[in-house]
Formats: C-alpha cells, sequence, structure tokens
C-alpha cells in the first residue's frame, strides 16, 4: 500500500457544500415538493398550488397565498443557514413551524434552476430573482410566493440517473401533498401534471379532509380517537380491524401538525391491535399527537421526518391507549346488545 498523497486541507466552496447538503435534504423531485409546501405552510397560505412538468423533473412549482419574502429579503432566503423562523437556541427548543435549518432554499438552488417570485401586502409589486447569482426583477403577482424548480439534477447527473420514471416520480409528489393535505385541513391544496388537474382538496372539517384524501371508505371504516394523557393528546381516526391492509400504505403519523415515520408511534398503534389484528394485517390510521414542543426533538434527521421523545414511554403508552379506548367505544350506528 502506498501512502496516500499529502494534499492540504481547503474550506469547500459554498456551492459545493449546499450540493453536498443537498444530498440529504433532496432526494427526489418530492422532496423539493414537501420543502416548498412546508414553506408555504409556514408563510400562514391558505391555499397551495402545486404544478409539475414530467413527474417534477422539469418543473416544480408551488404558489401559495402566504405573506411572502420581501423583496431586499429574496437574496437571503436563497443562502444557506439563513431563516425568519429562529434566532436562537431557545427558539429551536419550541419551534413550531415546520422549518427552521435555513437550508431547503440553498440547497434545492445549488441542484436546480430556482426562481422565488414573491411579493409581500406592504408592497406594490412583485419581485422575482432567478438563482443567487441573479437579477431582481419587477413581476407581476398577488401577495404571496411562487418558487419554480427547473431541471432538478441538471449539474448533478450521477443523482438524476437515480430519477424513476415521471408516472413514479409523480406517484411520489402526490403523496408528499396527501401528507400535508391530512394535517392541514384549513388549508386548500392543487396539484396539476402536464397542465391536467390531478388532485384538488378543499378547505374542510378534519374528517371531511381525511374522506377526501384516503376515501369515503376509510372514515366509514374507523373510529374516532380523542384521548388526552398529561400534557400529551391524541386524536384522529383509527380502521376498524376489518379495513385492515396487507401493506402498511395507510398509517399516517403526525406530531405537533409534521408527518413521522416514528418507530415509537407505529409499533404503540400496532400493539393496540394486538387482540384484534393476526398475522402480517396492517391497520390503517391516522394519529394526531400533540405534545408540548420542549418534550420533542425534531432536529435529528435533515428531513424531519424522524423526531426524538424526550419520553418515549409516555409517548407509546398515550398512542396505544388512544387507539386502544378508540377501538374498543362502541361504533355510532352499530346497535349494541343490550345487557340483560
Ligand atoms: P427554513 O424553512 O428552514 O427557514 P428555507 O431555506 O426553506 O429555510 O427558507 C428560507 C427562508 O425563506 C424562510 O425562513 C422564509 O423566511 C423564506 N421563505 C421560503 N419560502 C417562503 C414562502 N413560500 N413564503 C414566505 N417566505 C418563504
Ligand atoms: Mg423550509
Amino acid at each position: 500500500l502506498s501512502a496516500p498523497a499529502s494534499r492540504p486541507i481547503r474550506e469547500l466552496p459554498d456551492e459545493l457544500v449546499s450540493q453536498i447538503a443537498a444530498g440529504e435534504v433532496v432526494e427526489r423531485p418530492a422532496s423539493v415538493v414537501r420543502e416548498l409546501v412546508d414553506n408555504a405552510l409556514d408563510a400562514g397560505a391558505t391555499q397551495v398550488t402545486v404544478r409539475l412538468l414530467a413527474g417534477g423533473v422539469r418543473l416544480i412549482s408551488v404558489e401559495d397565498d402566504g405573506i411572502g419574502i420581501a423583496r431586499d429579503e429574496l437574496a437571503m432566503a436563497l443562502k444557506r443557514h439563513a431563516t425568519s423562523k429562529i434566532a436562537s437556541l431557545s427558539d429551536l427548543e419550541s419551534v413550531g413551524t415546520m422549518g427552521f435549518r435555513g437550508e431547503a432554499l440553498a440547497a434545492i438552488g445549488s441542484v436546480s434552476e430556482l426562481t422565488l417570485l414573491s411579493r409581500t401586502a406592504a408592497q406594490a409589486s412583485a419581485f422575482a430573482l432567478h438563482g443567487l447569482s441573479g437579477e431582481l426583477r419587477p413581476a407581476a403577482r398577488a401577495v404571496g410566493t411562487t418558487v419554480e424548480v427547473k431541471e432538478l439534477f441538471f449539474s448533478t447527473p450521477a443523482r438524476r440517473k437515480f430519477l424513476k420514471t415521471d408516472a413514479t416520480e409523480l406517484a411520489h409528489c402526490i403523496e408528499a401533498v396527501r401528507r400535508h393535505a391530512l394535517a392541514r385541513p384549513d388549508a386548500g391544496f392543487a396539484i396539476w401534471h402536464d397542465g391536467k388537474l390531478v388532485e384538488q382538496w378543499r378547505i374542510a372539517s378534519r374528517d371531511q379532509r381525511l374522506a377526501d384524501v384516503l376515501g369515503a371508505e376509510l372514515l366509514e371504516q374507523s373510529v374516532a380517537v380523542d384521548y388526552s394523557a398529561g400534557a400529551i393528546r391524541v386524536t384522529g381516526r383509527a380502521g376498524i380491524p376489518d379495513s385492515a391492509r396487507s401493506r402498511a400504505d395507510q398509517q399516517f403519523a403526525y406530531v405537533n401538525g409534521r408527518y413521522v415515520r416514528d418507530k415509537v408511534i407505529t409499533h404503540a398503534a400496532r400493539s393496540a391491535y394486538e387482540d384484534v389484528l393476526h398475522g402480517q394485517r396492517q391497520p390503517v390510521y391516522a394519529l394526531y399527537v400533540e405534545i408540548d414542543p420542549a418534550r420533542v426533538d425534531v432536529n435529528v434527521h435533515p428531513t424531519k421526518i424522524e423526531v426524538r421523545f424526550r419520553d418515549g414511554r409516555e409517548v407509546h403508552q398515550a398512542v396505544r391507549h388512544a387507539v386502544e379506548y378508540a377501538l374498543a367505544a362502541p361504533r355510532a350506528g352499530v346497535v349494541a346488545t343490550p345487557l340483560m
């Protein structure tokens, strides 16, 4: 073995750092959709429109009616570690927004052609910024923001090669919006693909949104969950055993409005079905856990899909009991046999 050649230690250029970071955050078009819809909702949007071309590979545009980004902050929004959502460690510990790392736009911008178009209520017109080095141009739109992402991974062909067919990428993009839609029935969502409207969810009650997104049968074949233990509240719907499926593709869990894939919650929910579901049957559910933000760390994963609870047992118990009680309660419309 020859000794490795000695090379000087250098700081990597900013662009390259962002491209490396993008590897963690931006895996495929759906990751971009997730980040941009997070941003729209953090900005207080009540209507979010997602437009895609070729499964999102050619274009992802997310349009919102949120508070907008001021003309003088457009360039800042594209910088790495630049955020309006936290300013200190204590803010981080009680963060209530979806974003806070200030890296999504920088990461996405480093592997695509990104244009920001935004207008705040204080401005008479909108401004557009094409890339970090682009020029600010006046543009037309109502208050809110449009982020356009073109030619994802054009500069990183290795990544581009991992993309699947347009239909598969589209399905992942729709799934990303669906997860948001289930968390935020108070916002409307629309998805367009290649010029056609493919999904539309209007502002609704939470149960109605669940029916709109997951199908009316889900609502009919499920029971309401509403349980509190200490500082934890668990609400949502749990499918009756008959509605179980062979795949775990209808299991949605949220922590403080954030979609998560969490072992504690998944395990707790599954164990609530222990006595009524056998073999590999997978329950259907949408569970919303509300917990003091100080008791959950959301900063453990770049995409924040994983969280860490300060006390996992407390959450496990709450979720398990919540689902067990819901399943044990008599169902509306089902006449209980009177006890003699
Ligand atoms: P983060 O969401 O973690 O703050 P991002 O890179 O996603 O980081 O966004 C950077 C900043 O740009 C945000 O903190 C916010 O101030 C602004 N921003 C991004 N998208 C929007 C939007 N749709 N509406 C208003 N402001 C936005
Ligand atoms: Mg963000």
